[in-house]
């Protein structure tokens, strides 16, 4: 198959046109938006290349709109975990590479046993699984233990309730396999749609092939994983044909398959060992970047955006306004890097944390400025994926789900891992935002659940 849904020309001309957009045209694309209305292809090239300070603001105020009317103002919560770093790609920004040397590692299973346990004690429930690429030392098999070892895991608190995995492009017969785990989404970064950028920075290894590696979630769907979620890696080529790309490989697969990315991420390129920053000549600046994570958000309201903690805490902060829905939390990007004893040797890290506060102190944070830390992990588990989970976020029926969820997980996550402090300030949030879900039937349910989880004998529930 080939990647003919990314037409360089067509995105370039795009761009080129939009330079000219005039102010009647950016502030109409911006109403449509607002009202709820789907942007041509035009409109958001438009948005991009405004450097218009007002409209900006505009651009920022609509992100926001949009991520609290649809999705309220939860935040889901997640963790990556490193289980191999043996690469055979020569990704020129990765501290991973074939070339980089170090003792390359991946985890036994009890290790792995050891790390999802520190993972369980922050209180997570959600991981991301990433690996290199190697097919001699970490081969799908391999893949697939970790990620029976960890559904198998039960704690006092609980289990890992939802495993995403973010491994190479590989076969539909492995992608069977995936679906066959009972994988959360499958996630791959496209690292850039721009093909002659994307060929001068892999130098080597499978990865090498664009057509292939683009065609990964082709490959995923006709497996059965409809859960797919997308992402550039932004820095490496020109960030504003990068979103195009983007949006054009969604609708690839929502005209295919009746369904896009379920999230879509925004990795900005960021310091690792064996790489110099400076090398790479599309860098995004701050503002730039908060800008193209807010155009995202409006030219697609109803998917997940994530944030890592590749950003810092102001960044993070700023972006959450801007319609971001997921961030992870107390992240290494090291195999075996939880249980770590010396964490000051950032050497085998995938890339440089930037924002290195516990997951308690980020939780905290979101508390504190309005938003409700989430642990849920219920649409996978009620077979919400694909055009079904679609269909629920267009009918705007998602927030009589997402709110109550995110209550019940997060009165849990007190009752769990909090202190007194903690389990006080949850309670008053759970006060305040009960009365907001819409649907009656729900509303006494959730409130009957949060009894209980209270009570201290029953834990996860969902809707
Ligand atoms: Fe390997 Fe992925 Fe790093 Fe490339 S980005 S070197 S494939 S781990
Ligand atoms: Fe995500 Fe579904 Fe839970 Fe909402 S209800 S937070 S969309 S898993």
């Amino acid at each position: 198959m080939n990647a003919d849904f990314i037409n360089r020309k067509y995105i370039e001309d795009l761009l080129e046109d939009a330079r000219f957009a005039d102010n009647a045209f950016i502030d109409q694309s911006l109403d449509k938006a607002n009202e709820g209305k789907a942007l041509s292809h035009k409109e958001i090239a438009a948005l991009l290349k405004t450097e218009n300070s007002e409209h900006i603001q505009r651009i920022f105020e609509t992100a926001g709109k949009i991520k609290k009317r649809i999705y309220g103002n939860r935040i889901v919560m997640f963790a990556p975990l490193y289980v191999s770093n043996f690469c055979e790609n020569k990704c020129a920004y990765c501290s991973f590479k074939c070339t980089s040397d170090f003792n390359r590692k991946k985890l036994t299973m009890d290790e792995l046993r050891e790390e999802v346990k520190i993972l369980e004690m922050m209180g997570h429930k959600r991981l991301a699984l990433e690996a290199g690429e190697c097919e001699k030392e970490c081969s799908i098999d391999y893949i697939l233990e970790c990620i029976k070892t960890i559904y198998d895991m039960k704690f006092k608190n609980g289990e890992i309730r939802r495993v995403n995995v973010n491994i190479a492009a590989t076969t539909e017969e492995n992608y069977k396999k995936l679906k066959n785990a009972k994988i959360g989404t499958y996630i791959l970064f496209q690292e850039t749609y721009h093909e002659p950028v994307y060929n001068s920075v892999h130098h080597a290894g499978p990865k090498k092939d664009f057509n292939y590696h683009i065609t990964a979630f082709d490959r995923a769907q006709e497996a059965g994983i409809d859960d797919v979620g997308g992402g550039v890696l932004f820095g490496l080529a020109d960030p504003y044909f990068d979103v195009m790309g983007l949006l054009l490989h969604n609708e690839h697969l929502e005209k295919k398959y009746k369904t896009g990315f379920h999230t879509i991420s925004v990795p900005r390129l960021c310091p690792a060992y064996g790489m110099n920053i400076n090398d790479f000549p599309n860098l995004v600046s701050d503002d730039t970047f908060a800008k193209i994570t807010a155009v995202i958000r409006i030219a697609v309201p109803f998917t997940g955006m994530i944030l890592s903690t590749r950003e810092n805490h102001d960044m993070r902060k700023k972006l959450l306004q801007l319609g971001i829905s997921q961030i992870s939390a107390g992240s290494s990007t090291e195999v075996g890097g939880y249980a770590k004893k010396n964490k000051d040797d950032p050497s085998k890290a995938q890339f440089f944390v930037n924002d290195d506060r516990s997951a308690v102190s980020i939780i905290n944070e979101l508390m504190d400025d309005g938003f409700i830390p989430s642990f849920c992990t219920a649409c996978y588990r009620e077979g919400r994926t694909g055009d079904r989970f679609m269909s629920l976020a267009k009918s705007s029926e998602i927030g009589n789900v997402c709110l109550p969820n995110a209550l019940m997980t997060l009165c849990e996550y007190s009752c769990d891992y909090g202190d007194d402090t903690f389990r006080e300030k949850t309670a008053s949030i759970i006060k305040k935002e009960i009365p907001r879900i819409v649907n009656e039937t729900i509303r006494s349910k959730t409130a009957d659940n949060i009894q209980r989880i209270q009570n201290g004998l029953e834990r996860d529930f969902y809707i």
